[in-house]
Formats: structure tokens, sequence, C-alpha cells
């Protein structure tokens, strides 16, 4: 099988689960030595665990701890990187999570948790992979674009999400700050998408499909009647990155059996 990412070193942010996880698999799959960022101790085996399933199968990463929300840390993450490996080429911003509250009883704790993650986690990590791509430029060998940067945002991009104002923001604020640095750095050959997931049967979304009753009240939001499983995402990450999407920057690329189609407008709404 031909590898399209090979040699190249990718980052994916929150990788020791679920999409992050599974994004880790198919890269290295396609030949990409691959970062897989956790955030904390806690998460260090979970990660290992990835990174041991991804050598079995002949792919070649590291674990890498590091709280996309500091600034310090970040900054460390991508010197050490670039230390260790020479440069980094696609970046996967995918560190995610929810504080979910009805509006009028959100904190400002959950608030700016859940933004200070999704949304300022994403803006930094994409600050330093942009510093390194600028440093290093285009090398025809590796890849025809200077670097890539695939965000993970969510349908929650463009559709609203009662009891998840913070979470929806956060998915709103990252289409906006992807499509503002894929304007400002397309000239330099960089390229930046999203990647915006429907329903993916990961952790984060657990009681949405650990019964059946659950999973029958999902389906009914989804016109392609299945659950989307992290490789679905993979695979899409694995094609953004690669020059088979050379010409591709800027986009929003919904992963999502037909999420957001409208499904109430099925039977006539
Ligand atoms: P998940 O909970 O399995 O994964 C989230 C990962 O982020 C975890 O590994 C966690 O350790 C990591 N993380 C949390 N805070 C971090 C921090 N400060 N620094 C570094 N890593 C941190 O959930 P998932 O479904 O795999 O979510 C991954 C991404 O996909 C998120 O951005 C989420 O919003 C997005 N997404 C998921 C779905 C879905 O249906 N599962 C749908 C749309 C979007």
């Amino acid at each position: 099988m031909e590898k399209k990412l090979q040699a190249q070193i990718a980052i994916i942010t929150g990788a020791s689960s679920g999409i992050g996880a599974g994004v880790a698999k198919s890269l290295a799959i396609a030949g990409a030595t691959v970062i897989i960022n956790h955030p904390v101790a806690a998460t260090k085996d979970a990660a290992e665990a990835v990174l041991t399933e991804i050598k079995t199968t002949g792919g070649n990463g590291i674990t890498y701890q590091c709280d996309v929300s500091k600034e310090e840390e970040v900054i460390k993450m991508f010197a050490d990187i670039v230390a260790q490996f020479g440069t980094v080429d696609i970046l996967i911003n995918n560190a995610g999570l929810q504080r979910d509250s009805p509006f009028e009883k959100m904190t400002l704790e959950q608030w700016n948790f859940v933004l200070g993650v999704n949304l300022t986690g994403q803006f930094l990590c994409a600050r330093e992979a942009i510093k390194e791509f600028l440093r290093r430029g285009v090398i025809a060998e590796r890849s025809k674009a200077a670097g890539k940067i695939i965000c993970m945002s969510s349908v929650h991009e463009v559709i609203p999400w009662a009891g998840h104002a913070n979470y929806a923001a956060s998915k709103g604020g990252i289409m906006l700050l992807m499509k503002s640095i894929a304007q400002e750095f397309a000239p330099k050959k960089i390229r930046i998408n999203s990647i915006c997931p429907g329903a993916i049967q990961t952790p984060i979304n657990r009681s949405a499909w650990d019964t059946p009753q659950a999973l029958a009240s999902l389906l009914t939001l989804i016109p392609y009647q299945r659950i989307g499983q992290p490789e679905d995402i993979g695979n899409t990450a694995v094609w953004l990155a690669s020059d088979d999407s050379d010409y591709i920057t800027g986009a929003s690329i919904f992963v999502d059996g037909g999420m957001t189609l409208y499904p109430g407008f099925s039977t006539n709404g």
C-alpha cells in the first residue's frame, strides 16, 4: 500500500482516546511518525496503549504529555518535537471536551474551561505549528505544502445546541479561526482545514449510544443510519493531510452521515 504520509511528523492532540486515537492510528498506517499527545499524568497509560497498538502494526511514534490550554506547555511541546524529529509536518488540533449546563446555571469556570481547551488550545497549537512551517518552508520530497493543520470542529459549528452553549461557541469559534488563518497562510503554502464530525462512538458522548434506546434516539438524527467510528475520521484526516487534497484549504468537511441535512424535514417537515 502506498504510504501517503511517509516520513512526515504529525502531532495529534488529545490522542489517548476516541477520535484522536483513531486518527493517530490512521496517520501511522499512512506512514507518519505520530506524536500521541495527552494532557496529564493520569492519561499516560492510555496514550502508551495507543502507541503499543500502533507499533504492533508497524507504525512509529511517541507519547507526549501537554495540556493544550497552557501556553508554556504547548511552546515546550513543539520545541521538544522539533529538537527530537527535526520538524513537524502535520498538526491535528483534536483535544476537546464538554462541560454541559443549562445556560442560566452555567458557571464562568465551565465556560472558561471549555473555551480554554477547545478554542484557545487550538490557537496555541496552530500558532506554534505555523511558526515551524514558516521556518522550514516547502520541502518537495515531504509534501507540496509547507505544513497542514486539521482542526477537529463539530457539526455544532453550524448546528445550535441548547444546554451546550460553551461547546457550540467553541466550535463556532474554531470555524472562523480556521478560515482566517487559512486565508492568512495560503500564500505560504500552509493548508488549514476542519473536520466536522457528527456522532462518533467515543467516550465524550457515551450516554448517546450506550443503551439501545439512546442509540435509537440518536439514529433519528442520522440519515445514514449508523453511528460514526473514529476510523471514519481517521480516513478523512489522512486524505486532508496528504497531497491528494493539495488544492483544499479553509474548508469545513462534514463527516456526519448526513446529520447536517436537516433530517427533521425528510418526512415533509
Ligand atoms: P474523547 O473524550 O475520547 O477525547 C478527547 C481527548 O481530549 C481525550 O483524550 C482527552 O484526554 C483530551 N484532552 C482533554 N483536555 C485536554 C487538554 N487540555 N490537553 C490535551 N488533551 C486534552 O472524545 P472524542 O469524541 O474523541 O473528541 C475528540 C474531538 O472530537 C473533540 O474536539 C470533540 O469536540 C470532537 N468531536 C467529537 C464528536 C463525537 O461524536 N465523538 C463529534 C464532534 C466533534
